[in-house]
């Protein structure tokens, strides 16, 4: 099927690209390469599993949460008007819920008791802050703003009642304990992990469950029977808390139907979350619930799993930071870029030198923005044409990169083609005609809304905040140096250009004016 025109899902119309790429993805349940085929043409509906916010989400995270955002961009480049959920888990879950029936703790109790959770007056608190902070990196990380981002506690309701359904069906049962998902009654169990037989999926049930009433090993729990619990609702069964996977299969269906077209999170998600979620949804509906599962390989840094015992665990928060606020001063478009530069199914080693590399090729890309007349920091508010059509001979460039996208999300191979297309800017400037600018601002434009390294996106991401520094003293201190030289005073002129070298600051003089910019410090 070949994609129509359409409406981005952010509002802006744009041209179907000339050569029309089918768009394909790896898909886990076939195990293949497909061509992704919307139930109803011309439109897809995605779900992405979010995070659980008992802390700073980190740069593991946003590695999954970024091949969700590139899946979005690339299917609204190629014309699909496209529905995009993706959840906040504020409830839970527990500390074994890589085990497909969760014991051990919740994960939301235990934050609140650690030393940065006695801030928080209890976990509803917790919850919503980190929630909050969550937004707030995904906006520094210019990833798109959702359709629809629902909250498991404020759909309790209807998590109960799809239990409530399930036992109705004969899919679940009760014990005294909670409520569980009967896996006999659904025969697909296991297809989509590969974890076939019973034998094969009670071994990767690494905890026998303490349940004495539980009728098979592999079934999961809905539902959870605590009078204790921090966090619990009323419910048929009595005061509890629902299993992890029910909200997922509750919301998604809630907003995107019985039946969604692609559903992503990362490889750990495979088993048991993302088996359980289609057991019940499929039981729940009687229809296939998502047609094609797109899971991103964990991230390693320094060449290593990432954990606070290794000393290479890394919150989006501590990489943006300023020095000044104890973090790493890192651009938070090279941050993306650096995540966005291996394939999302390869393993991808993140380092220090890296982040060196991406940050070199941001500047470029700043620079290159200059040249064709765009302020780097106002690029989104004169957002301009991004239409292939006004590329000029930019064009087959736009349009190697929306291919490499389309097939299978090929990250490395698009960025490839910003670079390119920047040492053509860069090399040609100054000299380039009005014609060709304007050409080359499309493009950048265009590149923009497909990978969103260029320039940020979001109002404000880019206004000091929380994780950046103000700059307005920075700038007081350069327009008195530049009075100090109008005035002849190059005594105070050089004192001033040592403050700012002590700030960290690199000031740079051209016949445009002056430059400066704030010297990489990791
Ligand atoms: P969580 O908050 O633990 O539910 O995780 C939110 C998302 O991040 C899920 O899709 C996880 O699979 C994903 N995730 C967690 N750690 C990593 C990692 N190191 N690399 C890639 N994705 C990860
Ligand atoms: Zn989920």
């Amino acid at each position: 099927m070949n994609p129509p025109a359409g409406q981005c899902v952010d509002g802006a119309n744009i041209r179907l690209a000339p050569v029309a790429h089918p768009f394909q993805l790896f898909n886990t349940l076939t195990r293949k390469v497909e061509n992704v085929e919307p139930l109803v043409p011309g439109q897809l509906t995605f779900y992405s599993c979010g995070p659980t916010v008992y802390s700073f989400a980190h740069i593991g995270n946003f590695r999954s949460f970024l091949t969700a955002d590139l899946l979005v961009r690339t299917a609204t480049a190629l014309g699909y008007d496209v529905r995009y959920a993706t959840n906040i888990t504020d409830v839970g879950h527990l500390t074994e819920d890589d085990v497909t029936d969760a014991t051990g703790e919740d994960r939301m109790a235990r934050a609140l008791r650690s030393r940065e959770g006695q801030q928080f007056a209890n976990v509803w608190d917790l919850a919503r802050y980190y929630a909050d902070e969550l937004i707030s990196d995904w906006k520094h990380l210019n990833l798109r703003e959702p359709s629809v981002r629902p909250r498991a506690t404020e759909h309790m309701r209807e998590q109960i009642l799809a239990v409530q359904e399930l036992l109705d069906r004969g899919h679940a049962y009760e014990t005294k304990q909670g409520v569980y998902f009967s896996v006999a009654s659904f025969p697909g169990y296991g297809s989509l992990s590969g974890n076939l037989d019973a034998t094969t999926l009670e071994q990767s049930v690494r905890d026998v469950v303490s349940d004495p009433e539980k009728k098979d090993a592999r079934d999961f729990a809905l539902w959870k029977k605590d009078d204790a619990h921090l966090m619990q609702w009323y419910s048929p069964w009595g005061w509890g808390f629902p299993g992890w996977h029910i909200e997922c299969s509750v919301m998604a269906m809630q907003y995107l139907g019985d039946e969604i077209d692609i559903h992503a999170g990362g490889e750990d998600l495979i088993f048991p979350h993302h088996e359980c979620e289609r057991a019940q949804s499929e039981a729940l509906s009687g229809k296939p619930f998502a047609r094609y599962w797109v899971h991103t390989r964990f991230l390693q840094v320094e060449g290593k799993k990432m954990s606070k015992r290794s000393g290479n665990f890394h919150t989006v928060r501590d990489l943006l930071a300023s020095l000044e606020k104890g973090g790493r001063g890192v651009d938070p478009l090279a941050l993306r870029m650096t995540l966005l530069a291996g394939h999302y199914r390869k393993p991808y080693n993140f380092t220090f030198d890296t982040i060196r590399a991406h940050t070199r090729h941001r500047e470029r890309l700043t620079e290159a923005l200059r040249a064709v007349n765009m302020d780097p920091m106002d690029a989104a508010q004169g957002a301009g044409t991004s239409d292939p059509a006004s590329m000029g001979s930019f064009e087959p460039l736009y349009d190697r990169a929306l291919a490499a996208m389309s097939d299978d999300l090929n990250t490395p191979e698009a960025l490839a083609v910003l670079f390119e297309g920047v040492k053509r800017i860069l090399s040609a400037s100054p000299g380039l005609s009005r014609d060709e600018q304007n050409q080359a601002a499309a493009w950048l434009h265009g590149m923009n809304r497909l990978l969103g390294v260029v320039y940020p996106e979001h109002e404000g991401a880019q206004e000091p905040s929380a994780t950046q520094q103000d700059d307005t003293h920075i700038d007081e201190l350069i327009e008195e140096r530049q009075k100090a030289r109008a005035e002849k005073d190059f005594a105070r002129a050089d004192a001033i250009r040592g403050e700012l070298t002590a700030l960290n600051i690199e000031v740079m003089d051209s016949p445009d004016g002056v430059r400066w910019k704030r010297k990489t410090t990791f």
